[in-house]
């Protein structure tokens, strides 16, 4: 088996592995990275690393073999044209013939400016005719959790998702799921909505950080236009703050409430709860 993971040296990608050297030789993984120095660690463990750069097409040149399992993970340049990055891993996937392209994708009923590049990623893997997997993760725990700093400073939660519900999970949640993909069997053309086993709304996970944190914290909710320029002021580069203010809007209409059970089963265990990360974000 020869698995190739994109974005290995990324938070996800690098989670990804680790689930995977747990049941795979370390000699059948591949780390594509843009920068080896960041990924010593991982040639340390004895995976291969590729060299490759979603804005350079001829990096990818020979990269991908017929058979390889491949998970793309999406890029994280929103000032860039993300759908025409990934679109180059896809062509190379097609034009090798892998077994299987899995790719990190968002909520089937989210709608907005980050979705919008992944379903356009998701219509050029599947016109590709390649064997594909979308595994459509939802929000991370830590997205969230990276707030609490600043909720503990200011004396309150602020964000503009309403009364919305959410049914994030944590980044390990989502690799378990993406490992089992790549090491198992059976998941050719597929689309999986992962999600956490569990709603929860900012009331509720404001009122969760109070009583770990032994101070009152409440939720302040604010309209999306507050929101981004709230994130703006505070030096977010454009057009993140739109993009936060677009993923609030999301939660706000239970968007990304999703209870398909589809993360825990491919991850054979219960999803982690919320209050696990407030608690491991408190921890520091
Ligand atoms: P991350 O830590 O920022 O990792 C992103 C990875 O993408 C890094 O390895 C980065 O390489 C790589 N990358 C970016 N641009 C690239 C390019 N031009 N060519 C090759 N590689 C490139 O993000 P993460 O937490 O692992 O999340 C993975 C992805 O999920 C993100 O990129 C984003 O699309 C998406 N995401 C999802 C959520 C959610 O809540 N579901 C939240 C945030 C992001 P370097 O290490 O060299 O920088």
């Amino acid at each position: 088996m020869s698995i190739i993971v994109t974005g290995a040296s990324g938070q996800l990608g690098r989670l990804v592995i680790d689930q995977l050297l747990a049941t795979v030789p370390a000699a059948e993984v591949t780390a594509v990275v843009r920068d080896p120095g960041k990924a010593r660690d991982l040639a340390a463990r004895g995976v291969a690393l590729a060299v490759a750069d979603y804005n350079s097409p001829e990096s990818f040149d020979g990269l991908l073999r017929a058979g390889d399992r491949v998970l793309l993970i999406s890029g994280n340049e929103f000032h860039r044209d993300r759908v025409a990055q990934h679109k180059v891993v896809v062509g190379t996937a097609a034009k090798a013939g892998v077994a299987l392209l899995a790719y990190t994708s968002a909520p089937g009923n989210q709608t907005g400016l980050v979705t919008d590049d992944h379903r356009a990623t998701e219509d050029a893997i599947v016109a590709s005719g390649v064997p594909y997997s979308l595994l459509r993760n939802n929000l991370y725990h830590e997205m969230i959790t990276m707030n609490i700093p600043a909720a503990l400073e200011h004396g309150a939660l602020v964000r503009a998702a309403g009364d919305g519900r959410l049914t994030s999970a944590s980044r390990a949640d989502y690799a378990a799921a993406a490992a089992a993909v790549l090491s198992g069997d059976g998941h050719e053309d597929t689309v999986y909505e992962l999600s956490g086993d569990t709603a929860w709304s900012f009331a509720e996970f404001a009122a969760e950080v109070s009583r770990q944190a032994g101070r009152h914290v409440p939720y302040h909710a604010v309209s999306g236009e507050e929101y981004a320029a709230m994130l703006s002021a505070a030096g977010l580069p454009a057009p993140l703050p739109h993009v936060m203010a677009g993923i609030d809007a999301s939660i706000a209409a239970g968007e990304l409430a999703v209870a398909t059970g589809d993360l825990s089963r491919l991850a054979g265990r219960p999803t982690t709860p919320v209050g696990d990360a407030i608690a491991a974000a408190l921890a520091g």
